[in-house]
């Protein structure tokens, strides 16, 4: 069995039963994804449009692609076609671009709100208090179905550290839920990455974002 294999196996006997798993693939070959693909995960994720179009040619529908990284407005009109969801929509503005490119592809397009947990003035993701208004603005657009919320969270290392920006992350995300918006479905909760899954779990996430547990360690490091 390859390590990555393994990895897979190993992570999904630990996860519990609703909590799905997104292989972070940003720098990983279609090989590595094809064995991740193949070892029982069926969502990837990747952060920039051009690496995803590049193994998007050989791994293709075999995949469920998620878009995790920031979005820039002028890359939307590659991102919708092949993705089946934007985790990082954090503007009315950038929502309305995907609608209009998510009408011309006759589709629905998938997206969550990501969350600025941590209020990092560097970082993406609306602040906590801009959420709901942000809800309001997305809900009625025909062509964008809005299921969820996601966070980064800052990170510092150790995982007790991200706690409370999860806790926050899920208390607007029930808030968001109790509303009952007309249009919104709040089903999807993004948070936890390879040192911090097991807390974000803890505390609410149904949806984890995985990448060195899975591929290893990223031979160069991005941001
Ligand atoms: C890279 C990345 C991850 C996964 O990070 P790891 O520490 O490699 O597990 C999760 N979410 C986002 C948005 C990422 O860019």
């Amino acid at each position: 069995m390859g390590k990555i294999t393994e990895n897979v196996k190993r992570l999904l006997s630990e996860v519990p039963e609703g909590v799905e798993v997104v292989a972070a693939a940003k720098t990983r070959t279609a090989d590595e994804i094809l064995e991740v693909l193949d070892a029982g995960i069926s969502k990837i994720g990747e952060n920039y449009v051009q690496e995803a179009l590049t193994v998007y040619e050989s791994v293709g529908k075999k995949a469920q692609w998620h878009f995790i990284g920031h979005l820039q407005s002028n890359k939307v009109v590659q991102v919708v076609p092949i993705f089946d969801m934007i985790e990082t929509v954090d503007s009315a503005k950038l929502a309305r671009k995907i609608d209009k490119y998510a009408k011309l592809n006759n589709k629905i397009m998938s997206i969550l709100i990501e969350v600025n947990s941590g209020r990092e003035p560097q970082k993406n993701g609306v602040m906590p208090e801009d959420v709901e208004n942000l809800v309001r603005e997305i809900a009625p657009l025909s062509h964008t179905k809005l299921l969820g919320l996601m966070t980064m969270g800052p990170f510092t290392g150790d995982p007790e550290d991200a706690r409370p920006y999860f806790v926050e992350t899920r208390r607007i995300f029930d808030h968001i839920k109790s509303l009952q918006i007309p249009h919104v479905d709040m089903k999807y909760l993004s948070m936890g990455m390879s040192n911090s899954y097991k807390v974000a779990i803890e505390e609410g996430a149904n949806v984890i974002r995985v990448g060195t547990k899975l591929f290893g360690e990223r031979a160069c490091k991005y941001e």
